[in-house]
């Protein structure tokens, strides 16, 4: 089982998940989570090789009803896991820490191992937005659970050399650094305007332009103000809603597009690039407070995140995310009515 561990120095958790250990010779060039990938597959996420990858919790069945779609399994190297109690123990004087519970997942996005997000039909990222749900929804209901991020990381300078498309999900009982941080500024905005602050963010976007790349009726797709990697890109519900739990099937339906539309604008424009999306909510308890809206953030890893980044939390952008927005607008353009659209 792995531990959570406190920083005294931040009071910021850390997993320690001590079944992935390696031996010094497997650190020496990229140390990653999962096995060397096949580039062209077959690999344990191929259909016909369902024994290699651990329980399947959900799937999305095939048109044929035979096969699947969408699979999702628990992950073979958990970061979390499912048995421990929640308690704090002390380790020391200063030091804290507690079982690794929580929960891992990997969505296996479809049974082609090389069909990635911005190539797939509006129809199939639907499907992969809807096992996301799904599981979201059935781990809401586990009360150790208060935080639960699905993310995605392509490409090696994203994190994975896995090439078969797939996401992750991981639910923590303690709040991660970043999202606590999120959290706080939010409420403060909400205490001291009683709105949302992201929706008024969506909203002064809106009416600014600048960095809007595409609207429709129900989401806003635009590059942050403050972005921190060139080609940041956030979607935002138009309609307040705290968690991606909540978004109705029908929203989901329109999301699928937007998603697709955004990934495959940046991966016509930069080349396939590697790239990480978060999908954040509300920690589960707040589901129902008015604080915060849930939205998605695509980051582009065109650069190394590096010993400045990690030192200090300060992100050194290369653009103006005025004018890559006018990048994608145009891409938009150019683009609408051939299909892309
Ligand atoms: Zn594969
Ligand atoms: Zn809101």
């Amino acid at each position: 089982m792995s531990i959570i561990r406190q920083d005294p120095t931040t009071k910021e958790w850390v997993i320690i998940a001590a079944e992935r250990k390696r031996r010094p010779h497997e650190y020496h060039r990229h140390p990653r989570a999962h096995p060397q990938p096949a580039e062209t597959g077959p690999c344990p996420f191929c259909p016909g090789h369902e024994a290699k990858t651990p329980d399947e919790v959900f799937r999305v069945p095939d048109s044929s009803g035979v096969g699947w779609a969408v699979r999702v399994t628990s992950n073979k190297y958990p970061a979390l896991g499912a048995t421990g109690v929640l308690e704090r123990r002390e380790a020391g004087p200063l030091f804290r820490e507690m079982d690794g519970v929580g929960t891992h997942e990997v969505i296996i996005e479809t049974p082609s191992h090389e069909r990635s997000l911005p190539l797939m039909t509006d129809r199939e990222v639907a499907d992969v937005l809807l096992a996301y749900q799904s599981r979201y929804r059935s781990l809401r209901e586990d009360p150790r659970l208060k935080y639960i991020i699905i993310f995605k990381n392509h490409g090696e300078a994203a994190g994975t050399s896995l090439a078969h498309p797939h996401s992750q999900l991981v639910a923590t009982p303690v709040p991660p650094m970043l999202l606590r941080r999120k959290y706080e500024v939010a409420v403060a905005h909400y205490d001291d305007t009683g709105r949302c602050l992201y929706c008024d963010i969506a909203e002064e976007e809106r009416r600014a332009k600048s960095r809007v790349v595409l609207e429709t009726d129900r989401f806003l797709v635009f590059h942050p103000f403050a972005s921190r990697v060139s080609f940041e890109t956030w979607i935002t519900p138009k309609r307040h809603q705290p968690s991606f739990g909540q978004v109705s099937e029908e929203d989901l339906r329109e999301l699928a597009p937007v998603l697709r539309r955004t990934l495959r604008a940046l991966y016509d424009q930069l080349g396939d690039p590697d790239f990480n999306y978060i999908i954040h909510s509300a920690p589960a308890e707040d589901e129902n407070k008015d604080y915060y809206l849930w939205h998605i953030q695509i980051l582009p890893r065109l650069t190394t995140i590096a010993g400045f980044e990690l030192g200090s939390g300060i992100y050194v952008s290369t653009m103006r995310p005025e004018d890559s927005a006018a990048v994608i607008r145009e891409y938009e353009q150019v683009t609408a009515g051939k299909g892309f659209g």
